[in-house]
């Protein structure tokens, strides 16, 4: 069976057919110089992510073409052009610059649902030159909380029912100058809350925008690690052009496209392949703004006459779960090319993908700190179920050891890649010497374990470190820990990701308890409500066991390798030499 969509041989059958001389072409000669070249405004130092998204379009006959199309949680349809979508983010960017004191710099947060405003001022924020920062809008306030104050936020655009659910640490944030409301349910507010409708009907829709150098800063994006808080990945304006060519080479967008991404907007893939990706090639993007349903997902798919489909492992996994009746019931005319990313997809999933669409998932590796696609299974390369692809023009990979010397394929070993595509971070916000400490040999370290095969396929093997992958959802283990330990009955804490067949990984907490409290379900479900209120409902403990005491390193670290080697089964080795590391 073969498990390509867009394969040399079937190009002929294909609706839109991809060029394969332009794929050719683009390989023989890439350059990521010449694309930023293209892209670029003034002079070849300059650029801006909305020019190059929205406004780029305006002297074509994309002006007046649909930008973006949003259908509420209640079938309510929205549609914006390009045009439109410039005039409502000059409006954003004048409020910002003209009635906030936004400068270019100045970080503006976004804790706000999938609605239409959390893009007019995403774009509006980058024409204003500051620094954007989405965030999950299911995360609990802690977790609001440590990212507003690790960046120094100036400005947060939120609404009325999120707003509640952060209030209380609002005053702990001394930098937060602003919030602001985009109040779309009409709720009861404050007489001196800053409301979003009524600042832009005050607002002129035209604005000059900022003169960022490709080298600016843009965007923050945070992510977990092994140890600590939350990191911010930062990009610069310049990644738009990795956006851009990933966009149209892996995800395969055309001119005529009906596309639809269904990342959050909180996260990277919400804005590289969300936003600026496919917008920076003029399409339509359609957009869903409430959560998973498998019925209200095909239903979505035939209704907006969806061409290109971008989603995650634990969506289609929770497709099949639903069964293969129901897809059954609707039509996929339009579908020509899906892809996936976030977690390992299964082969499996490939094969289902095959049998209820007609075409193959094609999966795709990248993470937040290389803001774009790095390797990819492509419309002209076969799908190899299980495997994540081959590199893009102008990406680097390798595979190492753990003295970071290169491996030959077959070898499992350390995920790198050679620093220097445009969409890769800069930084980690004030956490430079992490940022450093990445890097070795030359080589800028993944944290995952992959390998690659003779014919220079790279496969997925797991992470490198203890960071828990649930439902595509990056969750560090010492972010739920330090939670779980602010329980009044909760002593130690030690939190491992145990494997689950859909979400890939669910996260489960060993808990031990402080005198004088007894175990009880009642208690699990008590710690687990805390965690979800506190951090969001992925980061919560699926899974609470109590043990009497937790394993430890001689100077008292929990252990969590051990603690997951016995979820696992496996042995647990000699612990006795087992230091901190
Ligand atoms: P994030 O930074 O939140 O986007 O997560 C990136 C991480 O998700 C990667 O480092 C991988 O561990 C995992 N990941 C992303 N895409 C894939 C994929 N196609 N296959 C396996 N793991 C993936």
């Amino acid at each position: 069976m073969k498990y390509s969509t867009i394969t040399k041989d079937s190009f002929e059958q294909h609706a839109v057919k991809p060029n394969i001389q332009d794929y050719h072409k683009m390989y023989r000669e890439f350059s990521w110089d010449k694309i930023s070249n293209d892209l670029s405004w003034f002079d070849k130092e300059h650029i801006n992510i909305a020019h190059v998204a929205i406004d780029a379009h305006l002297e074509t006959d994309r002006r007046n073409k649909k930008a973006l199309v949003w259908e509420s949680k209640k079938g309510k349809v929205e549609e914006y052009t390009f045009l439109e979508l410039s005039r409502l983010s000059n409006k954003f960017a004048n409020v910002l610059v003209k009635e906030l004191g936004v400068q270019k710099g100045d970080r503006v947060f976004f804790f706000l649902e999938r609605v239409p405003e959390i893009f007019i001022a995403i774009l509006g924020t980058l024409k204003a030159g500051a620094v954007i920062g989405p965030l999950f809008s299911a995360f609990g306030p802690d977790a609001v909380k440590d990212r507003l104050a690790d960046s120094e936020a100036k400005v947060l655009i939120t609404s009325p029912a999120l707003k509640k659910k952060i209030i209380e640490i609002l005053p702990e944030l001394p930098a937060l100058q602003k919030v602001m409301l985009v109040n779309r349910e009409k709720a009861p507010v404050d007489p001196d809350d800053l409301l979003y409708e009524k600042m832009m009907s005050n607002a002129s829709d035209s604005f000059d925008t900022i003169k960022t150098h490709k080298e600016d800063y843009a965007i923050i994006h945070y992510t977990s690690g092994t140890t600590g808080k939350p990191k911010g990945a930062v990009h610069v304006h310049g990644a738009v052009v990795g956006h851009y060519t990933t966009a149209k080479y892996v995800l395969d967008l055309h001119a005529d496209d009906i596309y639809w991404c269904t990342a959050d907007p909180g996260w990277v893939t919400g804005t590289s392949y969300g936003m600026f990706g496919p917008w920076s090639n003029g399409v339509t993007q359609v957009v869903y703004e409430g959560g998973f349903s498998a019925k209200y997902w095909y239903g979505f798919l035939q209704r907006m006459k969806v061409t290109v489909w971008y989603t995650a492992p634990t969506a289609i996994r929770m497709l099949m779960k639903s069964g293969d009746e129901l897809p059954n019931e609707y039509c996929f005319d339009t579908l020509r090319y899906m892809c996936s990313v976030g977690e390992p997809l299964n082969p499996e999933a490939v094969v289902w993908g095959e049998k209820i669409f007609g075409k193959a998932f094609h999966d795709n590796w990248w993470q937040t700190e290389t803001g774009a696609i790095m390797i990819a299974n492509y419309p002209i390369l076969d799908v190899n179920p299980g495997s994540m692809g081959k590199p893009f023009p102008g990406i680097e990979p390798t595979i190492l050891d753990d003295d970071y010397n290169e491996l030959p394929p077959g070898k499992e070993g350390n995920l790198a890649l050679k620093p220097g595509w445009p969409s890769m971070f800069r930084t980690y916000w004030k956490n430079d010497a992490i940022y450093q400490s990445r890097f070795k040999n030359g080589w800028y370290i993944t944290g995952d374990k992959a390998k690659r095969d003779e014919n220079g396929y790279f496969w997925f093997m797991s992470r490198a470190d203890d960071v828990i992958n649930t439902a595509g959802h990056l969750v560090g283990p010492f972010e739920v820990e330090s939670v779980l330990i602010e329980h009044p009955a909760v002593g130690e804490a030690g939190v491992i990701g145990k494997p689950d067949p859909i979400v890939m990984e669910v996260v489960k907490a060993f808990v031990s308890l402080k005198d004088g409290y007894e175990q009880s379900e009642e208690l699990k479900h008590d710690i687990q409500k805390f965690v979800k209120k506190r951090l969001s409902s992925a980061a919560s403990p699926r899974e609470i066991e109590f043990l009497p005491t937790l394993p430890k390193t001689r100077s008292g670290k929990i252990m969590r390798r051990l603690l997951k080697a016995k979820e696992l089964g496996l042995p647990l080795g000699d612990t006795s030499t087992i230091d901190d590391d």
